[in-house]
């Protein structure tokens, strides 16, 4: 960035029914970047664009008000609800080339605003991806706080390589975004893949904050699927872990066999049942747990190959 003095940024935010807190989150971000730009730190094309994500509420209109009033605010309407990981793509990819660089933020203000700026000024100075990581969780639920935790946990275990306690507020420069694109998985991950490709990195620290208004569009069924993708994503981990398991029941079942054979040799065999059918529900048991584990990995395996697109454009307001 050392050539451009003033890049323009692009702020994708993706909306699955935020009409309670668009209002409010445009007007926030608009001022952010007028103000950017009243100091010479960013060029006026700078913009905000809210990806509506099919939502089934006033999002669209809402978007389309902002749109038309406040200068620096986009919008864009996706086809149909695709979910929050393809609806930041489609946001990134449809404007990585009307940006230097994008920075991706909920619509719902948890993630603080004020350090946009920070983000900023680190990717002037170089920085090509930079990571906004959350210091404290104060004003997540305990629920929410130990769920995370076990997350970030059962990523470690399983040797995915992500950013501790950071959700997908970051500023990715146009390079990234363009080797982005070039990713074609339909299982996305992007707290993985963004990590994987590279280039030059920093974080910056913020406060999470509480939801501004309405509620979270990601209950506990949603947050088991997308942690569980994150691991079958980038980790062949569990299949490793059925080698393992299958190796220690083959030992185990060694040892029981050795034992047969000495209880017969010394007579002190007991007539039971116990021994031979125990075993068939354990090893059924486990067997089906395999099965179960690479099912996983070939349905991914199955949505894969179809390439299907991710996404469907429908509109764009600038
Ligand atoms: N979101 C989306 N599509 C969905 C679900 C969520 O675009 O299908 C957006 C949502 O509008 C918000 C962001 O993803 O901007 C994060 O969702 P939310 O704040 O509900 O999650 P939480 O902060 O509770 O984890
Ligand atoms: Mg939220």
């Amino acid at each position: 960035m050392e050539t451009n003095q003033k890049p323009t940024i692009g702020i994708v935010s993706p909306c699955y029914n935020e009409a309670m807190v668009l209002n409010e989150t445009s007007m926030q971000l608009n001022a952010i970047l007028q103000d950017l730009v009243a100091r010479n730190i960013i060029s006026e094309k700078s913009f905000a664009v809210f990806v509506d994500d099919g939502s089934k509420d006033e999002t669209w209109q809402i978007i389309e008000a902002k749109a038309s009033q406040l200068i620096h605010i986009k919008g864009l309407k996706l086809a149909g609800n695709v979910g929050h990981q393809k609806a930041l793509l489609a946001g990134l990819l449809s404007y990585k080339d009307e940006a230097d660089a994008l920075i991706s933020i909920d619509a719902d203000l948890q993630d603080d605003v004020r350090v946009i700026e920070e983000m900023i000024l680190k990717f002037k100075s170089g920085t090509d991806v930079v990571y906004g990581v959350r210091k404290e969780r104060t004003t997540d639920t305990s629920f929410k706080r130990n769920t995370a935790l076990l997350f970030y946990n059962l990523m470690k275990m399983m040797k995915v390589n992500i950013v501790h306690n950071h959700a997908d507020y970051r500023l990715c420069s146009q390079r990234v975004l363009k080797a982005l694109s070039e990713f074609n998985e339909v299982n996305l991950f992007l707290r993985g893949i963004i990590p994987s490709i590279g280039f030059s990195k920093d974080v910056v620290y913020y406060d999470r904050l509480e939801r501004f208004a309405g509620e979270s569009k990601y209950p506990f069924r949603k947050m088991a699927a997308f942690a569980w993708n994150g691991v079958t994503s980038f980790s062949n981990y569990p299949l490793k872990l059925v080698t393992i398991i299958g190796f220690a029941i083959f030992f185990v079942c060694v040892l029981m066999t050795g034992y047969a054979l000495f209880a017969i040799y010394t007579g002190d065999v007991v007539p039971g049942w116990l021994s031979t059918v125990l075993p068939m529900y354990f090893l059924g048991g486990v067997q089906l747990f395999c099965f179960g584990i690479l099912g996983e990995y070939i349905g991914k395996i199955y949505s894969e190959v179809k390439q299907r697109p991710r996404y469907f454009i429908d509109k764009r307001v600038d």
